[in-house]
């Protein structure tokens, strides 16, 4: 791969600028030469956060801060695109086009009200670009490696630009893609934000069951999705299927995992959508989180649940009450060794060397007050293990 240093003006760089407010990305700089957006690349997101980002850009430029280096591939044909600082120059060419303001003496100006002399620092401003030219993969390769400077790419972007292609540039239109109808639907499911690809990322993770990487390989050059859209579409489905009601604590749960676990299971779901409510409501339950898989294993597994333990006051008392008992008859304040034969049988131990348990086990029912509770031994409580 071969690299050339070169220098370009702010005013040429985004010589010809358009900004496509449809699709959220600037498109093109130097007169159509430079692709500022290749397909590989994200969405802008300078402009989120109410723009402080962009804002920053042209104050840096103002103040004469150095705004880094830009990295320009440059294809076969002469044409150039932007590997890396498309942030950079979409902020640039936005506010020479007027789309947003900075302030100049406590007042928000647009470009083409600045003063003549601060117009001209900024579009003759220097930026310092690496021209590369090299194989597609050599290009990939480095990209991969090279930090974007501001916004870190995350692992779902840098795979999108390292298997770029027909598919991902598909997955995208539907995945990717803030104007979707779905993905308000989607969100309940899914955490993240559909510009930083977490969409995209849960729909390969589910369809290749964590296999993301070795799955977007095995598809980069097909131009449909309609296994990873299917499949999608499955898992979301059968969610709702078997819960009626929505909650928030069902946005980002491992809905592939789950769907693999148990698809095949018949659910009732006027009785799933019962319980699941019941736990919700239950002042036990402290994971809110694992009631689905807990439901959906057949309400075996409580460590899902993260189920409330007795108060201290109540162990206490508890205690107080099983040893001056224990104590009057002669054995152990451990119910479960007073009725064994080795030598813990009048055993009488500690508070600390005791465990609370339900007598009546919470999934059956029990509840966690005090006329249900009982101290243990530890080694017999953990022995006991169902609560
Ligand atoms: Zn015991």
């Amino acid at each position: 791969m071969q690299t050339k240093l070169k220098q370009y003006t702010i005013a040429e760089l985004c010589d010809g600028f358009v900004y496509n407010e449809l699709e959220e990305k600037g498109l093109y700089g130097l007169s159509g030469r430079l692709t500022i957006q290749p397909e590989y690349q994200r969405n802008y997101l300078y402009a989120e956060d109410n723009g402080k980002k962009e804002v920053a850009v042209i104050d840096s430029v103002l103040k004469r801060y150095p705004l880094g280096l830009l990295y320009f591939n440059k294809l076969p044909d002469g044409r150039l695109e932007v590997l890396d600082g498309q942030q950079r120059i979409t902020s640039l060419g936005r506010f020479l086009t007027d789309k947003f303001s900075v302030m100049n003496n406590e007042l928000p100006y647009r470009f083409h009200a600045l003063p003549m002399d601060k117009q001209t620092l900024i579009e003759n401003t220097t930026l310092l670009v690496y021209e590369c030219e090299g194989s597609e993969s050599e290009i990939k390769q480095w990209f991969q490696t090279i930090n974007i400077a501001g916004i870190p790419l995350n692992e779902q972007e840098e795979l999108n630009a390292v298997y770029s292609g027909p598919f991902v540039t598909k997955a995208r239109t539907v995945f990717s893609n803030s104007r979707n109808a779905n993905v308000q639907k989607w969100s309940a499911y899914v955490r993240g934000s559909v510009k930083r690809q977490d969409f995209l990322n849960t729909a390969l993770d589910w369809v290749s069951h964590g296999q993301v990487e070795e799955y977007m390989q095995a598809h980069r050059r097909e131009a449909h999705i309609d296994e990873l859209q299917t499949h999608f579409n499955n898992v979301i489905a059968w969610a709702e299927s078997i819960f009626a009601d929505c909650y928030s604590e069902m946005c980002g749960l491992k809905w592939g995992q789950l769907y693999d676990d148990y698809h095949d299971t018949t659910y009732n779901q006027k009785e799933m959508t019962q319980r699941a409510a019941e736990l919700m409501d239950d002042p036990c339950v402290k994971n809110h989180k694992g009631v689905f898989e807990y439901l959906l294993g057949g309400e075996v597994d409580t460590r899902l649940l993260d189920v409330r333990v007795f108060d201290e006051a109540t162990k206490r008392r508890v205690y107080r009450r099983q040893t001056d008992d224990a104590r009057r008859r002669g054995v152990s304040n451990c119910p479960l060794c007073a009725m064994g034969h080795e030598a813990h049988r009048t055993k009488v131990w500690g508070e600390k060397e005791m465990e609370a348990d339900h007598v009546s086990a919470w999934s059956q029912g029990g509840a966690t007050t005090e006329e249900n509770c009982q101290m243990l031994c530890r080694t017999h409580n953990r022995a006991k293990g169902n609560k």
